[in-house]
């Protein structure tokens, strides 16, 4: 087995996210550092992380203290008190932590946290919502990526009507100006299909483009 570099992970703010990130990367086999303010919080993850403290994460010496200031990786979860998450974060800059993602509640706390240097910000709520939405349009539709704020990527699973065409048949990039990135059947992963690639029943369709046009595709094969 590959033998990843053992980074050290800490994450503030056992909320639910929080708790999630904590628990999977402990769940991969890494050692985790979960902190939180609130002590009945830090005890209900005790058992399953490598250590959890009861901390304030605005306050400086404290973090200094646990040794912030040495981990590869920090993820600030910290949500509702937004002042408590922008100092946080700023803090852990200071720190010369070499990346630090944070979750953000709204667009404007986003951008704050991206100004004062956080490597990654991440709306967990909000991209949920729009996953759900897409995928409450048409059940077809499995998975939906912002990639940025005009592109995005979805996972379509093939209508009855795309069975049994190959790509020129379907033509989407011209039809659609969209790109056909992989082709799914069962477990297998066809990259960069060529014209001639038949689709099959139950066939996964990744596809990247523009999203006003990935949403025209979306319509027509919901
Ligand atoms: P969820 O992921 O459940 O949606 P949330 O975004 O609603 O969470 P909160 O519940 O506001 O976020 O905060 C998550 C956790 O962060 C809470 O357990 C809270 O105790 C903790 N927290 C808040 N402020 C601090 C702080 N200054 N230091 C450490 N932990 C804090
Ligand atoms: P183009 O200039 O549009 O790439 P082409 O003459 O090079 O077309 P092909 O590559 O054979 O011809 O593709 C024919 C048509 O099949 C394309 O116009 C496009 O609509 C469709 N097609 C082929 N591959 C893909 C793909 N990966 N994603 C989306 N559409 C594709
Ligand atoms: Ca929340």
């Amino acid at each position: 087995m590959k033998v990843l570099p053992n980074k050290q992970y800490a994450v503030i703010g056992m909320g639910r996210f929080g708790t999630s990130v904590a628990q999977s990367l402990s769940k991969l086999g890494f050692d985790v550092l979960a902190i939180d303010s609130n002590q009945q919080k830090v005890e209900d993850v005790s058992a399953w992380v490598t250590h959890a403290v009861t901390a304030d994460s605005t306050d400086e010496d404290a973090l200094r203290s646990l040794g912030l200031r040495n981990f590869d990786v920090v993820v600030v979860a910290i949500g509702a008190d937004i002042q408590a998450s922008i100092l946080t974060t700023l803090i852990l800059k200071e720190f010369g932590v070499p990346q630090l993602i944070v979750k953000a509640q709204s667009e404007l706390h986003g951008k704050v946290l991206t100004k004062i240097g956080a490597d990654k910000v991440v709306f967990p709520e909000r991209d949920m919502g729009m996953r759900v939405a897409h995928h409450l349009i048409s059940p077809n539709i499995l998975e939906y990526i912002e990639l940025s704020k005009d592109h995005s990527i979805v996972e379509i699973k093939v209508p009855s009507f795309a069975v049994g065409k190959n790509l020129k048949q379907l033509d989407i990039r011209a039809k659609y100006k969209c790109n056909v990135l992989a082709i799914k059947t069962g477990n297998e992963l066809n990259i960069s299909p060529l014209a001639e690639d038949v689709i099959r029943t139950d066939d996964v369709l990744v596809i990247v483009g523009k999203t006003e046009h990935l949403s025209e595709l979306e319509l027509d094969y919901a």
